[in-house]
């Protein structure tokens, strides 16, 4: 019997900043009025709906009191790598869940943001605590899957606002396609305080972050 032998692959690790980091606009507009009316039953109590989000420990206490389902979002067109607009943070009122994400609609018009408009139905991910919600796109939450994020040593952030394949296409942009390399890891900065984030698709020694998700 004939042994097949595969080629030792080099393990390319690869360090690099993502950008400055971006803060948050954070003259959101309040929620809009709409044709919203809480069901009641006959006693006059209101109707158990649904809805895991009113729930949610990273998300109790942050939506509007007069309107349960809104919640503001800092929404944003990507990282400072691929955008120069600053995140905004905007009105969403919470309709569904998609995974670990929450899905919504859009309050509000964005004052620079082009990738979303008032009314469309949006991403994001509560938490970690201390840290607002946050839009996330289905692209990222797909390749999200892949990869191991070691988060920010200042702030705790444990996601990124890209897409990993769209900062490598930056970062790398040599290495897009390349099916030869054993291990992608990267460092960027924490698009919310400026920390460091590792980045990895590899498990990352001593931590493993799907436990704290
Ligand atoms: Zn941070």
């Amino acid at each position: 019997m004939r042994v097949l032998v595969l080629p030792c692959l080099a393990v390319l690790s690869l360090v690099s900043g993502c950008g400055k980091s971006s803060k948050p606009d954070a003259t959101a507009d309040k929620p809009v009025q709409s044709d919203r009316s809480e069901k009641k039953d006959r006693a006059g109590d209101p109707v158990k709906t649904d809805k895991p989000w009113r729930t949610d420990p990273l998300l109790v206490g942050r939506f509007h009191p007069d309107y349960p389902d809104d919640i503001q979002v800092t929404v944003q067109d990507g990282g400072p790598r691929l955008t120069k607009h600053v995140p905004e943070s905007m009105w969403v009122r919470v309709t569904g869940q998609a995974g670990k994400a929450y899905r919504g609609t859009l309050l509000n018009k964005p004052h620079n943001l082009t990738s979303v408009r008032e009314g469309d139905e949006i991403l994001f991910l509560a938490g970690p605590k201390g840290i607002d919600p946050f839009r996330v796109t289905p692209k990222y939450m797909q390749e999200r899957k892949r990869w191991h994020i070691l988060p920010c040593r200042k702030c705790g952030m444990p996601e990124l606002f890209d897409a990993p394949s769209d900062l490598i296409a930056v970062i790398f942009p040599k290495l897009t396609g390349r099916k030869d390399i054993e291990e992608m890891k990267f460092t960027c900065f924490c698009q919310l305080c400026g920390g460091v984030q590792l980045v990895s698709d590899k498990p990352i020694k001593g931590w493993d972050d799907r436990s704290h998700r």
